[in-house]
């Protein structure tokens, strides 16, 4: 029975996990088979989804990835791409289930930059192009940048509302930063609201009606573009009160929902997953937190020159 490793979610953390597993452990562990199950065929690049909602502006082989190519090099006992969603966990049995096919499979159409563009439909199925009001939750990187694209974008032809839970954006910033977002964002128009929670569910690709505040509130829209929620880990990223799930990327609490945290976790779960498969008694390492203010400074790319180097390992 081969070492078997299961990696929940083809983003760019999942995928550079994956990657990692493969090239790092495999060569010196030959019976072992990573799964990265995915509800979706392709990953996408989210530092470049702030601007990817607006019509025309990245074509979509520069923002989505077909997941299975990059992964094409590895042989299938050592490598499966599972199509499907993660339902639930057996911590104690170490398993976990999985829904395939998946309920909704690629919804989104796609274009290609290499071939004419093509009329319709727009580059992502949020329908920002279309909706004069958008409700955007979440007061994190990617909920205050959407918001700010959208407003820079369109001015006052559209109303952006942007939802905030806590009392402050970019909480675990330094106070200024989030000051300076906040007072950027209501100089584009845009309409923050702070201290409350988003609480409508995200379906129909955002074409809810409505969104429901925990304040009792309800804001009329047209478009809802929420953002997401964390696991509690420890300081070695592995899952609170489990001994083999980890967690890496936006869905744990260690630290702040960014890219930018990627490839140092990355670097840290490797090591635990590897010296975790040789020896289940080894303890694991904490992982070394970031104390420096990085810039968010991105410029005309939004680093998407990087994203197909994720996909195939070469950051791995
Ligand atoms: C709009 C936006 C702008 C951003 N801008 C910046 C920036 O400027 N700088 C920066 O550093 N960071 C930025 N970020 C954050 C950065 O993109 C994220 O930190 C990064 O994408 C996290 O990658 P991830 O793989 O952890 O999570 P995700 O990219 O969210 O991937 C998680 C994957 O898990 C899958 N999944 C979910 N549920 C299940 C399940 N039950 N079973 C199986 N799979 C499942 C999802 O389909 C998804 O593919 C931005 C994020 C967004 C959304």
């Amino acid at each position: 029975m081969p070492k078997q490793v299961v990696i929940l979610g083809g983003g760019p953390a999942g995928v550079n996990i994956a990657h990692k597993i493969l090239k790092r452990s495999l060569p010196t562990l030959a019976d072992l088979k990573v799964i990265l199950v995915s509800p979706n065929t392709h990953t996408y690049w989210p530092v470049g989804a702030v601007r990817g909602v607006i019509p025309g502006e990245f074509a979509d082989d520069i923002l989505f990835h077909p997941i299975q190519a990059g992964f094409a090099k590895y042989k299938p006992d050592n490598f499966e791409f599972l199509e499907g969603k993660a339902t639930a966990l057996d911590v104690a049995a170490n398993s976990v289930q999985v829904e395939t096919p998946p309920a909704a499979s690629r919804p989104c159409p796609t274009t290609s930059s290499s071939s004419p563009p093509a009329p319709a439909p727009p580059l992502v199925c949020l329908k920002v192009g279309a909706a004069k009001t958008i409700v955007v939750a979440g007061g994190g990187p990617a909920g205050v940048e959407t918001a700010g694209e959208i407003a820079a974008k369109y001015g006052a032809e559209k109303k952006v509302t942007l939802v905030v839970a806590a009392d402050a954006l970019l909480k675990g910033w330094k106070p200024a930063v989030g000051q300076a977002a906040e007072a950027n964002l209501k100089s584009l128009g845009v309409t923050v609201i702070k201290g409350a929670r988003a609480t409508t569910a995200f379906e129909n690709n955002g074409a809810v009606g409505e969104v429901a505040l925990s304040n009792g509130e309800t804001i009329a829209t047209d478009l809802f573009i929420p953002s997401s929620a964390s696991l509690a880990q420890d300081k070695s990223l592995r899952v609170s009160g489990t001994k083999n799930v980890w967690a890496v990327g936006d869905v744990g609490s260690l630290e702040t929902k960014q890219q930018l945290r990627i490839d140092p976790q990355v670097a840290s779960l490797w090591k635990n997953v590897d010296a975790a498969l040789r020896d289940p008694a080894a303890v694991p390492s904490d992982h070394k937190l970031f104390s420096w203010f990085a810039s968010m400074v991105k410029g005309k790319t939004l680093f998407t020159e990087h994203s197909a180097a994720y996909m195939n390992g070469g950051k791995a």
